[in-house]
């Protein structure tokens, strides 16, 4: 961690559904620096994009607080609130297509969010709207373009613009580019890099994959059953992971000499072993 001060720190998050039954999320702690980048990493089910939400507030924790630049934020509050906390922290989905309208240009998709999160006159939008689509490198022809009518990755380019236009001071990206392919991934990973030095956003990224967490996030935080087994920097977990469950996970990566069958077996031992 460095020294400023976090943007956002999560204390002693829980949340539990279907009557307790399910413990999604247990005790989780962590805090992201200001411009900081954190990756959170897991199997599926480890309770990651639970942790989003309620960072974002989309769901209210049974215990736990989430604080903002110091202050606890709660999911409830005014219209005025609640949108004071949309412009601090935007979530980008694994498929952009559930927060794009069908309907909507490109453009006009953009100017929706300044239109509800910034105070600039409509005369000033083409401008932003411009610059906005510029850092994620669209041009006007995307800008007046359907999502359907572009690739995924572009999809994904606009629902970062259109996170970015919020002028937020984090970004939460959950599984946010899973759905692409390789080479995809690496320039949608760039440019968050090259965004979050841009602007000093701070960036949060929930990933199953160990090699995107390695690739952008400072720091990590280790996520299994709804717990964090193992945080620190990246480079020092990845190096020299400490927690059985990380070191499996470090396994798991295909490579040259990679045996599926000796994976699974380390998978079985580690989770005969917990309690
Ligand atoms: P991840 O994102 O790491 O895959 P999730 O946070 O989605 O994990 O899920 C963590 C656990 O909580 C899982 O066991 C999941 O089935 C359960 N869960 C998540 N959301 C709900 C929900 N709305 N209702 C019931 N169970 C849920
Ligand atoms: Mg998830």
């Amino acid at each position: 961690m460095t020294d400023t001060h976090p943007v956002t720190r999560v204390e002693a998050l829980r949340k539990t559904y279907d009557h307790g039954r399910v413990v999604a999320v247990d005790d989780v702690s962590f805090e992201v620096a200001a411009g900081g980048s954190l990756g959170i990493v897991g199997e599926s089910g480890s309770g990651k994009t639970t942790t989003a939400r309620l960072i974002v507030g989309l769901e209210e924790p049974d215990a736990g607080r989430v604080f903002f630049d110091g202050r606890q934020i709660g999911t409830g509050g005014s219209r005025r609130l609640r949108r004071q906390r949309a412009r601090t922290v935007q979530l980008v989905f694994q498929d952009p297509y559930q927060s794009l309208d069908p309907r909507q240009t490109v453009g006009d998709a953009v100017d929706e969010v300044l239109r509800l999160h910034t105070t600039l006159a409509s005369s000033a939008f083409a401008k932003r709207r411009d610059e906005l689509l510029g850092q994620v490198g669209l041009g006007t022809r995307e800008a007046a373009a359907l999502p359907r009518e572009l690739s995924g990755g572009q999809r994904q380019r606009v629902a970062i613009a259109r996170a970015l236009a919020a002028d937020p001071r984090l970004l939460v990206l959950d599984e946010a580019v899973a759905a692409l392919d390789v080479s995809i991934q690496a320039q949608i990973l760039n440019l968050l890099s090259e965004i979050r030095r841009e602007t000093g956003v701070a960036l949060i990224f929930v990933s199953h994959d160990l090699e995107v967490v390695r690739w952008v996030a400072d720091d990590v935080v280790v996520m299994f059953r709804g717990s964090v087994v193992e945080s620190g920097s990246t480079a020092d977990v990845l190096e020299n992971p400490e927690h059985p469950y990380t070191r499996l996970l470090l396994s798991s990566i295909p490579r040259l000499g990679w045996d599926p069958a000796d994976v699974s077996q380390a998978r079985r031992d580690f989770l005969a072993a917990v309690p």
